[in-house]
């Protein structure tokens, strides 16, 4: 593994090493295995940024679930006004059903707080959020996030599925902007 990589004119440095992120998705597994042992939950990976995550923490469930993939953009320009588009949408009707939310990093917590509005506007029968990471000294909005993989600081991250104006995303690791 790579300690520093250079993408576009930035250089990263290894920030949390693949072991580490193993091992934390063993351990949200665990727990998330015991809360919906019985259950038959929808699984909703937000992309583009939890399609590893996702991918890798599904494999450790030991539940059945339906895997499903929504993508938001922000309308350019009015995001302090708070809204969001759906611009690749739910195949599957959600209504009735318990819905496990994968995102891959919560920073402010805009996209997360206007993407559970949508989707609880449609009914379902239990909304829960998994998020590899959270900045909890960003975040801005009331937010449930039932389970967190790690807390890290305000700094820039890339790796894992999370990029740097596109490049990144294939690290096997998560890196941050080199001090
Ligand atoms: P929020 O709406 O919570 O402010 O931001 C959520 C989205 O912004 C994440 O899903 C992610 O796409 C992006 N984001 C936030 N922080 C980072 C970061 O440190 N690195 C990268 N690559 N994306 C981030």
């Amino acid at each position: 593994m790579n300690e520093t990589v250079k993408l576009h004119d930035k250089e990263f440095e290894v920030f949390i090493a693949k072991e580490e992120i193993e091992s934390i998705n063993k351990e949200l597994a665990d727990t998330i295995n015991k809360d919906y042992k019985g259950k038959y939950p929808i699984v909703l990976s937000i992309l583009n940024g939890s399609f590893i995550f996702a991918a890798d923490l599904v494999r450790y469930f030991d539940f059945p679930m339906k895997i499903e993939f929504v993508r938001y953009s922000s309308y350019e320009g009015t995001e302090s006004t708070g809204r969001i588009k759906q611009i690749l949408g739910l195949k599957s009707n959600i209504e009735g059903r318990d819905l496990l939310i994968v995102e891959d990093i919560v920073d402010t917590g805009f996209t997360l707080s206007k993407a559970l509005a949508e989707l609880k506007s449609h009914g379902p029968a239990s909304v829960k959020v998994v998020s590899l990471l959270l900045k909890p000294d960003a975040l801005q909005h009331e937010i449930p996030i039932d389970y967190v993989g790690k807390e890290i600081p305000n700094d820039f991250v890339v790796g894992y599925g999370l990029d740097y104006d596109e490049l990144g995303r294939d690290l096997p690791a998560i890196y941050k902007l080199k001090a």
